[in-house]
């Protein structure tokens, strides 16, 4: 039976190294980092999502500024508040919260955000600088899966890493996370051919689908760490992309579904909102 890694506690742990760097901030500077949310139109999932970041970030001392545009906003308007959200000097760190509604470009709009706020590390900026290996923003969900990884001392270096899913905001950019960390990665997706047999190679396995209990037990080899990105609403409640019950028979380490990765992604951009912070702090300092 395999150990059951536990987000929750690993997440809070973060936060409070977030809380004390930003009380050790505000010491220095007088000036708490800012997060400003951006939330077009009235999707009730992603009001619940932009709710629960912002009343993360007031538990650590982050600034939260919460816009709220009406649902048909222009290209324009929503542009013009990036901007001078991108101009203000009390906003460390700045959130479009995906999906847009359809009228509107969300990759254009994302681009729009200043590379040194971009807190949910998704510009074309941002890809580029860690699919070059350079410093930049990280996208929260895929530094929390590192993170949890390393809660659990699961080494990285030399190890088979395979990561079922290849989005922009999660298989892609863990794909080169695993890659810094000297992993033999493979990337699996809706075309790869026998997806268990892939799977069964690894012995970290990451699933970052949406289809629930698409990984079964013979997609794991014995003792792999899984790590389950999957959030599929079901009949019969939340369920992960991995099949929980069967996989945990054979893994070493495993990921719950609520209470793996999911605590994760905030504490991860409130640790990028700080991050941001010092960044601009620093570049003050040296101007
Ligand atoms: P996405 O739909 O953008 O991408 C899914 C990926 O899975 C695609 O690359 C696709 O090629 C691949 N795929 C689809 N069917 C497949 C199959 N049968 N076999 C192999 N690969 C297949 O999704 P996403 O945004 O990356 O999210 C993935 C899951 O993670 C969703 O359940 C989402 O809710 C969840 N998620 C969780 C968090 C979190 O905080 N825990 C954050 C983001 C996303």
């Amino acid at each position: 039976m395999a150990t059951i890694i536990d987000g929750k506690a690993v997440a809070a742990r973060v936060r409070a190294e977030v809380a004390a760097g930003v009380s050790a901030l505000v010491a220095e500077t007088r000036g708490p980092p800012g997060l400003a949310t951006v939330l077009v139109g009235e999707d009730p999932a992603s009001a619940i999502y932009i709710a629960n970041k912002q009343k993360a970030s007031a538990e650590v001392g982050i600034e939260g500024r919460d816009h709220r545009l009406a649902a048909d906003v222009s290209q324009d308007e929503v542009a013009e508040l990036l901007a001078s959200l991108n101009d203000d000097p009390a906003v460390s760190g700045i959130l479009l919260q995906l999906p847009v509604p359809a009228h509107l470009d969300g990759d254009a709009l994302t681009a729009l955000i200043d590379p040194g706020k971009d807190v949910d590390g998704l510009t074309p900026i941002s890809a580029g600088a860690l699919a070059q290996g350079r410093p930049g923003l990280r996208p929260c969900t895929p530094l929390g899966v590192i993170e949890l990884l390393d809660a659990y001392d699961v080494p990285l270096e030399g190890t088979e890493a395979v990561v079922v899913g290849r989005s922009l905001l999660v298989g892609r950019p863990l794909v080169f996370l695993l890659l810094e960390r000297n992993a033999t990665v493979t990337v699996c997706h809706s075309r790869t051919r026998d997806l268990p047999a892939v799977c069964a190679r690894a012995d970290v396995l990451v699933a970052a689908v949406g289809s629930p209990r698409l990984i079964g037990a013979d997609a794991v080899r014995p003792g792999a760490a899984v790590i389950d990105v999957g959030i599929n609403r079901t009949d019969d409640g939340l369920a992960g992309d991995v099949d929980f019950e069967a996989a945990s028979q054979r893994a070493g380490l495993i990921t719950p579904v609520p209470g793996g990765v999911g605590p994760m992604t905030i504490a991860c951009l409130l640790r990028n909102t700080l991050q941001a912070a010092r960044a601009a702090h620093g570049a003050a300092r040296v101007r």
